[in-house]
């Protein structure tokens, strides 16, 4: 037997609990995996708290994220004793997920962990940080390189917008960070950011353009906080999309697309082809200092992460949330 947290539909919605699960119960796929690490991305906190349409099919172990040891596989390309990581593809959400001491996956879901990272600080970067890095493999694939001007990163104090700016800085980026959070000034210009400015930056007045001030911009929050992104990008300039912190909607005109020539790129970190995921972790292992990401993560246990979800959500978390299954 091993402990999970479990979701479990109920009459009203949904419950999450620490259970004790058999083996025998594990889903269908080639390889099983004792898990060591997982991680609580905002997604995660969604499933637990039941207060975002995640879970697909009950009940449902949640976890995004995994990192472990193969026990078993009958994937000629992996062997017992292989370590690895997995992100998205649907665990935690259509398939049992890594919030577990154990996981059964497809091998092609996984990648071997890249050699410059423990398994807690891959889960430290986890998902958060892997779509850090393709928001800024979208920038540079729009053309924006260090020089430019300024990058905006919204929801900076959250994971994905800390391991950006990390990321951003290092790269040579001058780097704005927006949050909500007046305490977090310190820890974020330690990250890197050359400015940090409440989310009142980016008030939106719903005038189609206004002052034309970023060459890039990271976006986690989506709805107005994205519209008044696009209305203060300078010519030519390209948004990151990858988050919904702020809402879903987008009260948008095509003002920015047309006289602008700006670029809304979408990043989808579920379903990203192998290839790209596979360039993406290489890209962390050049370009993210893990002493950084040891600093800005926290360790948790299985049962912390059913009662820190809440907490999450509500934007009190710093950095990333790294869980331990043992
Ligand atoms: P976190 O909870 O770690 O961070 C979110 C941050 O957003 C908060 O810390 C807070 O930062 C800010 N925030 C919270 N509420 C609001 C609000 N109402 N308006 C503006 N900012 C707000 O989450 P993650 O970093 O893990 O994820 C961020 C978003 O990105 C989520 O919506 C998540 O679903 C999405 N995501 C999408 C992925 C994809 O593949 N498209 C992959 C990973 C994440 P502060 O206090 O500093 O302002």
């Amino acid at each position: 037997m091993f402990n999970a947290i479990m979701i479990d539909k109920t009459r009203t919605g949904s419950r999450a609990g620490l259970r004790s699960v058999d083996p025998a119960d594990l889903p269908e796929g080639e390889i099983t995996v004792r898990v060591s690490y997982s991680s609580l991305n905002y997604k995660d906190a969604l499933a637990i708290t039941g207060r975002g349409p995640v879970v697909r099919q009950f009940p449902m172990i949640p976890g995004i994220d995994l990192a472990g040891e193969i026990i078993s596989s009958d994937d000629p390309v992996y062997r017992p004793g292989d370590q690895v990581i997995a992100n998205g593809w649907g665990l935690g959400e259509i398939h049992w997920g890594g919030l577990s001491q154990m996981a059964r996956v497809h091998g092609k879901w996984l990648l071997p962990r890249p050699r410059a990272f423990s398994a807690r600080q891959c889960m430290a970067i986890g998902t958060a940080g892997y779509t850090a890095m393709l928001c800024i493999m979208a920038l540079e694939k729009g053309g924006i390189a260090p020089g430019d001007g300024d990058i905006v990163v919204t929801g900076a104090g959250g994971g994905v917008g800390s391991i950006a700016i990390a990321l951003l800085a290092r790269l040579g980026y001058r780097v704005v960070a927006v949050t909500g959070r007046d305490s977090l000034t310190e820890y974020l210009r330690r990250l890197g950011a050359a400015e940090v400015v409440g989310r009142s930056v980016l008030t939106h007045t719903g005038r189609p353009l206004q002052p034309a001030r970023w060459s890039g911009a990271i976006d986690v929050a989506g709805g107005k906080i994205l519209a008044a992104l696009c209305a203060t990008m300078r010519p030519g300039g390209v948004i990151a999309a990858c988050g919904l912190a702020a809402g879903m909607d987008l009260p948008l005109t095509v003002a920015p697309f047309i006289l602008r020539g700006i670029t809304l790129h979408g990043i989808d970190s579920v379903m990203c082809p192998r290839e790209q995921r596979m360039a993406a972790w290489a890209r962390l292992e050049r370009d993210l200092d893990p002493a950084l990401v040891d600093s800005m993560s926290e360790e948790i246990s299985l049962r912390q992460a059913i009662t820190t979800a809440p907490q999450l959500l509500e934007g009190n978390i710093r950095g990333r949330l790294v869980v331990s299954t043992h």
